[in-house]
């Protein structure tokens, strides 16, 4: 029985609110909090129509610490859950410190003026938390987030030693718009046309955005282009899976998504830096998210399937191991449940399980932790009853789904 106080009313919130609520001996007392009030109040409603559950609303800047700090003290909660966007992490972390209060969020922070993914500021204020005797849980989505935990399951429950990852994410999903973004266009494109970069050897290895290709047979969804991406998961999973030599990420892109990303970045739509119209500063990106679908609009649209998982090679019993482990989800499905597409989905069902692993002590620490830290076994559980059952093919060591 835990309050939580939730911060941010987009796509991937709606689901947590959701979540959270269908869990109510787990989550008793829930305040979602963000910067339009009346967007915590229409899901909200929402939850008490459907589900019957009171959900306390608050406005509040997270981009404010002194802000957050009065609010954390007003609710008392047992956790705050970030789900704002990745340019609030810091600010929330810091308050949860000031407050003695446990964090979670699922993405890693990412300075508004600079398109960069990484821990280091996260894991700078690991001694902060550890002072304050609170745990911070990093990555909790889906990836990062399950696919970290995946990762820790196959090395606590099925290898002695894993030489290679490869993380395919793909979405089949189709909205109908000749050009969208699933989860937050800013951040979404942002990811997308950097640079890619996978670790080998000890060796981080750089490539051109979008320019590494294949095409890989997602089960149950069929063959997808698939690009290699640098993704924020692998930072961590280097460090903390044992005898690892290689590990990429791939993500599935149409390509009238492509097509568009590099027009819309040839006429320089995707720069994150001011720019002087008629005297009014405007930051590009920001206008085309402004004029795109809002993610949280794409539910009721969109069909089709996500496939998200990895492929582990290594070691077991001296013998040579290949194990794929998957999660297949239908948009519409998910939008029949809690109103959102499966990307949103996908998000929201593992924060809440973090969530819920912190709250029933399955998993505790003081510090910041990545989410393949913890013991696997109970969030695989979870995964299974609260919507994202996944699936594992052993495979032969010279098996692939590449199509050449
Ligand atoms: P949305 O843009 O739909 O929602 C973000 C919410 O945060 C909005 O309600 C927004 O408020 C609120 N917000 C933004 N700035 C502030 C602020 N300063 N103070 C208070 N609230 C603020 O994003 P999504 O729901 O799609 O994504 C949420 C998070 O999930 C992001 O961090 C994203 O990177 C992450 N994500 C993680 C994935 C994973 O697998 N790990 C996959 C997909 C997303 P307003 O409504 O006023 O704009």
């Amino acid at each position: 029985m835990a309050t939580v106080l939730i911060i941010g009313a987009g796509g991937v919130s709606r689901v947590v609110t959701k979540k959270c609520a269908m869990n109510s001996a787990v989550f008793s007392h829930i305040v979602l909090a963000s910067r339009t009030k009346s967007k915590c109040d229409q899901i909200a409603n929402e939850i008490k129509e459907s589900l019957h559950v009171t959900i306390e609303t608050a406005a509040i800047d997270a981009d404010d610490v002194e802000a957050l700090v009065a609010l954390i003290k007003k609710v008392n909660p047992a956790l705050v859950m970030n789900i704002a966007l990745p340019y609030q992490d810091l600010t929330i972390m810091d308050a949860c410190i000031k407050t003695n209060v446990p964090y979670l969020d699922t993405a890693n922070y990412e300075h508004p003026d600079l398109a960069k993914f990484e821990y280091k500021e996260q894991w700078a204020r690991d001694k902060a938390f550890k002072d304050a005797g609170i745990m911070a849980l990093l990555g909790s989505g889906f990836d990062p987030g399950v696919t970290n935990v995946f990762c820790a399951y196959a090395q606590q429950y099925l290898f002695d030693e894993i030489n290679s990852i490869d993380i395919l994410d793909c979405n089949a999903g189709d909205h109908g718009y000749a050009f969208a973004t699933n989860f937050n266009p800013e951040i979404n494109l942002r990811e997308v046309s950097s640079k890619g970069r996978y670790w080998e050897n000890g060796e981080w290895i750089e490539t051109e955005p979008v320019s590494v290709k294949m095409v890989w047979d997602y089960p149950e969804v069929g063959p997808k282009d698939s690009y290699l991406l640098y993704h924020e998961e692998l930072e961590s999973l280097v460090q903390n899976i044992k005898g690892l030599k290689r590990i990429r990420f791939f993500m599935t892109f149409g390509q009238s998504y492509l097509t568009h990303m590099k027009c819309l970045e040839n006429v320089g739509m995707l720069r994150i830096d001011e720019v002087d119209v008629d005297g009014v500063k405007i930051v590009p990106i920001q206008l085309l998210k402004a004029l795109l679908p809002d993610p949280a609009s794409l539910g009721p649209r969109t069909v089709g399937f996500t496939n998200i998982g990895c492929v582990f090679e290594g070691l077991k019993d001296g013998q040579k191991r290949k194990v794929y482990i998957y999660n297949v989800c239908d948009h519409q499905e998910c939008y029949r449940e809690t109103g959102a597409q499966a990307v949103s989905y996908t998000t929201g069902v593992p924060a809440m399980i973090g969530a819920k692993m912190m709250l029933e002590g399955k998993w505790a620490g003081k510090g910041v932790f990545n989410m393949e830290q913890f013991d696997a076994k109970p969030f695989m559980d979870e995964l299974n009853v609260q919507g994202l059952p996944w699936k594992t093919i052993e495979m032969k060591p010279d098996e692939t789904f590449e199509i050449k």
